[in-house]
Order: structure tokens, then C-alpha cells, then sequence
């Protein structure tokens, strides 16, 4: 029997060397090497994995489905997998790494095993095309060059970050071979917004609470640490929240950011500072608390003096500052791009898919797994773990 894996990426790696254990194995690579996004994952460290998998860090058009793939049995068998594979863990808050703390030496491993295990890889071919006949696959690369097989497994990605060779080549071939493609959304992404502060404090990273609104309805919060750019906001937590606004973008989106999020009573907080500093004007109160680029925002748009004392401030100016330091209202108006989206919202529909074996339910012995399906995950390693989950199940029930 020969399979043929299309997309030397994650989960095309972890299905190509999960399959060699029945069948001939050739990947079809566009790139002239392999795991190239994998490269850039976690900033260069590979947060391959959590401690804490489960399907409420994802985004599906099935829930249902995805809850039949990410199980527990199947995230501590492929979790075990990686480990047998060579990777040695370690890990960070939750967040699982090689011990290296090196992308590179993560993809070192999975290219020797695939080197290993005979798995023939063909370099610099682009799939363009897939028919099958006879029960048999036929695939076009490159336009004109033609290759076939009995099993195929397509795990060509999506298309974030397209100069790792993501370039969502596979979406219309999936499509004319009968499956349902899901409107795509840059996502794990930053925000832009409208207000005129943003040059002013671009460059300063704080601690806050930033919550999303769709049409003044809110649909999630994050806590975590966030970025402000000259363009609006960014860091994980920001990340975390952009899918919702890039696919509500035709709609109001606003957040709301809460600067001190563990504080729970604002007025009885200042009211005690200014107990503890008597001699203390508001820009000194808050001189240890935030930068003072974030302060001159802060007191400009509260209409106060910084270099006003408590004891002179009205009912009003106290409730604008609360205003501003709990609750800063911001306009979104749009997302980073697909070129910065480190994954994408959207693509081919997971009720096309049996959860079981990742083979498509609209053609026989065709598996698809990994980002070019409609799942995506919070920052956190959700991601290469769907990605390395679904791949293993497809190699593995392939035979
Ligand atoms: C900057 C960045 C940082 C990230 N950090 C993390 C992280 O720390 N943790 C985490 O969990 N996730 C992270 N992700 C997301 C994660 O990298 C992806 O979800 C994961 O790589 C998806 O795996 P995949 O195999 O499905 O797709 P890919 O890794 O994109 O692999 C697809 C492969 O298919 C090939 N291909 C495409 N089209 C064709 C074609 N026509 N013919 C032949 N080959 C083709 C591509 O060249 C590519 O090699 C990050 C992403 C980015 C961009």
C-alpha cells in the first residue's frame, strides 16, 4: 500500500511516521525543507503541548466532533508519542516545551525519525490538483507532474503566516472533491482601534483585564498581559480574544480594558493611597503603578491635573479616572492579517470528518487534519497539539 502525505508541517510529520508503521510513505513537500512554521512556534521555543488540553481552548464549526478527537485517551497516547519519538518535555505554567527550549532541535527530532523510518520526502513540489479513479489517487504537483496512490492524507495547513508555505493551496481542491470550506479569519492575532493615544503609549507592556464586546453584548475576557502598540493592543491575552473580532468585523466590535484588575473597589483604593502618601500628588501616587506615558494618558483623559492631591479632586474627576484606569473603552477596527495571524478561524468543516480516523466522509481513504480544518486554539501549545493529535490519529486508522 502507498500513502501519500501532503505537507510536511506538524501534523503531516506525525501522520507520515504514525502511517510508515503499515504502508509505503511519501510526503509532498512545497517547501525545500520540512516544519517550517514549526520553527517560528512559541517564538522560536516550540509550546508544543499544555497540561491542560481540553475543548473548551478551541473554536469549531463542530464542537461535537472535536470532542470525539481531543479525548483524554487520545491526548496522553500521542503526548507519549511525541516522548517516544525522542522529544524530553518541560514545562512552563501549563505550557509544554522541548527541554531544549528550541524549535529547531523539536523539528531536528521529527526530521531524523522521518529520515529513520524511510519516509521518502519530495521537496519544492506544490500539490495543485487531486482526482480520484479506480480507488486510486491521482496528484498533480507542480501543474504538470503526476503521482499516485491508495491513501492520502492532506495536512497542507491554512493560511496564516504564508511564507512558511501556508498558502491555502488545498482549500479548493478539498472543495471540488465535495467538502464544505468555512469563511477564514486571521486569529491568535492583534487588535487595531481608533483612539489618538496609541502613539503615545506604544512600547509599554502592564497586566490588565481586557474584555470584548460584539454590538455592546460581551463575549469573553482575558486576563494576562498585554501590549499597547501605536496601532492598539497586543500579547496573548489580545491574541486570545481576536478570532471574535475578526469575524464580527462587519459589526461593532469595542473592548474594554481594566488596568488594575485585582483591584475590586477603585475609590476605597485611592482612598487608602492617599492615607498611606499624604504628601503625595496623583502622579506619585501612581508613579510605582504604571508608566509614566500610561499616567499622562490616564490624567488627560480624566480631565485632571497630575499634579493635583486627592484631597482636591470632585466626586466627578475621582469617577472619570475610574473611568479611564478600569474601563477604557476602545473602537476595534480591524485585525492584524493573515500574515501576522499566527492560526486561522474557519476552513474545511470538522462535520466533514469522522473523528475517529480524520477520514473524510465525502471520499474514501482521503484523512485531512491539522489547521487546514475548521478548529483553532487559544496561545498555549492547543494548536501543535491538534495539530500532532489529529495527524496521529489519521496515520495510525489509515490502514
Ligand atoms: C509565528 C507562529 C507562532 C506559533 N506558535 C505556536 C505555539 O507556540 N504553539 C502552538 O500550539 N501553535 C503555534 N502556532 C500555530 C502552529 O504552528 C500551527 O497551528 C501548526 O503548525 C499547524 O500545523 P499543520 O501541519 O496543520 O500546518 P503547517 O505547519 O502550516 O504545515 C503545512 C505544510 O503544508 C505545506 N503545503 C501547503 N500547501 C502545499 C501544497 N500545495 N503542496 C505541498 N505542500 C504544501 C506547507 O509548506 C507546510 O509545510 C504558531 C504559528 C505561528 C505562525
Amino acid at each position: 500500500m502507498k500513502t501519500i502525505v501532503v505537507g510536511g508541517g506538524a501534523s503531516g510529520l506525525i501522520a507520515a511516521l504514525k502511517a510508515r508503521e503499515n504502508s509505503e510513505v511519501i510526503i509532498l513537500e512545497k517547501n525545500d525543507k520540512l516544519g517550517k512554521k514549526l520553527l517560528l512556534t512559541g517564538n522560536g521555543h516550540c509550546n508544543y503541548w499544555n497540561k491542560e488540553i481540553d475543548i473548551t481552548k478551541y473554536e469549531s464549526d463542530s464542537l461535537e466532533t472535536l470532542k470525539s478527537i481531543i479525548t483524554e485517551d487520545n491526548i496522553n497516547e500521542v503526548y507519549k508519542y511525541l516522548y517516544s519519538l525522542g522529544i524530553y518535555p518541560r514545562e512552563k505554567d501549563g505550557y509544554i516545551y522541548p527541554y531544549s527550549n528550541q524549535a529547531y532541535s523539536f523539528r531536528e527530532v521529527l526530521e531524523q525519525n522521518i529520515l529513520k523510518k524511510g519516509i521518502k520526502v519530495i521537496y519544492n513540489v506544490k500539490v495543485t490538483d487531486v482526482r480520484k479513479e479506480n480507488d486510486k489517487f491521482i496528484i498533480t504537483y507542480n501543474d504538470t507532474e503526476t503521482i499516485t496512490c491508495d491513501k492520502l492524507i492532506i495536512s497542507a495547513g491554512s493560511v496564516s503566516y504564508s511564507k512558511t508555505g501556508s498558502t491555502g493551496d488545498l482549500y479548493p481542491i478539498l472543495e471540488n472533491l465535495g467538502h464544505k470550506l468555512n469563511p477564514l479569519y486571521p486569529a491568535l492575532t492583534s487588535l487595531k482601534c481608533d483612539a489618538d493615544f496609541t502613539k503615545i503609549w506604544s512600547g509599554i507592556r502592564t497586566d490588565a483585564k481586557v474584555s470584548i464586546y460584539v454590538n455592546d453584548k460581551l463575549k469573553k475576557e482575558e486576563v494576562g498581559e498585554v501590549q499597547l502598540t501605536d496601532y492598539g493592543i497586543s500579547g496573548v491575552c489580545v491574541f486570545n480574544l481576536s478570532s471574535i473580532a475578526s469575524s464580527h468585523m462587519d459589526e461593532k466590535v469595542k473592548v474594554v480594558i481594566n488596568f488594575l484588575p485585582n483591584i475590586t473597589d477603585f475609590e476605597d483604593f485611592l482612598y487608602q493611597r492617599s492615607k498611606d502618601l499624604p504628601d503625595a500628588t496623583m502622579e506619585e501616587m501612581f508613579e510605582s503603578i504604571f508608566s509614566y506615558k500610561l499616567n499622562d494618558i490616564f490624567f488627560h483623559n480624566a480631565h485632571i491635573n497630575s499634579k493635583a492631591y486627592y484631597k482636591s479632586l470632585t466626586t466627578s474627576e475621582i469617577n472619570n479616572l475610574k473611568e479611564v484606569m478600569t474601563h477604557l473603552e476602545l473602537n476595534i477596527t480591524g485585525t492584524g492579517d493573515f500574515a501576522k495571524a499566527q492560526v486561522c478561524k474557519g476552513g474545511i468543516s470538522l462535520m466533514d470528518i469522522n473523528p475517529f480516523s480524520m477520514e473524510s466522509k465525502k471520499v474514501s481513504n482521503l484523512f485531512i487534519t491539522g489547521e487546514i480544518l475548521d478548529v483553532n486554539g487559544i496561545c498555549g501549545g492547543y494548536n501543535l497539539a491538534f495539530a500532532f493529535i489529529t495527524g496521529y490519529i489519521a496515520g495510525d486508522h489509515h490502514a
